[in-house]
């Protein structure tokens, strides 16, 4: 099992881990990421279109500032390799500011039901 670097946000790790390894079908990066960063994040899957790891990075797309441009269709595509993580606090389970919500994709979301985690500041 790979950790999550310092300060490196769930997307950012998710990303590299499905790079190295693949997605099995499962959240196991996700919850591995929770069990390390952020233990009392319950609700995590939650937010996450699909039951498994590949939801997670689906859910966030690169800012235009990361994305490189196919010379060929002149579309913005993914870099073939992550950026660096901008880095997020060590608790946090949001993405850092290398990730945006991709605009019109899936309903707004929702404030979280349910108790906050504890130890959450903002
Ligand atoms: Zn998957
Ligand atoms: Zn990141």
């Amino acid at each position: 099992m790979s950790d999550p670097q310092e300060g490196e946000c769930l997307v950012c790790y998710v990303g590299r881990m499905l790079d190295d390894h693949g997605c099995d079908g499962t959240l196991r990066w996700t919850h591995h990421f929770r069990e390390i960063r952020s233990p009392t994040a319950t609700g995590l899957e939650k937010r996450f279109p699909q039951p498994c790891d590949c939801g997670v990075l689906a859910s966030r797309r690169l800012v235009r500032e990361l994305m490189v441009r196919d010379v060929h269709t002149d579309e913005l595509e993914a870099p073939t390799r992550l950026p660096t993580c901008s880095g997020v606090r060590r608790t946090s389970t949001h993405p850092c500011a290398n990730w945006e919500r991709p605009r019109g994709a899936g309903p707004r979301p929702t404030r979280a039901h349910g108790p906050r985690p504890a130890g959450g500041d903002r």
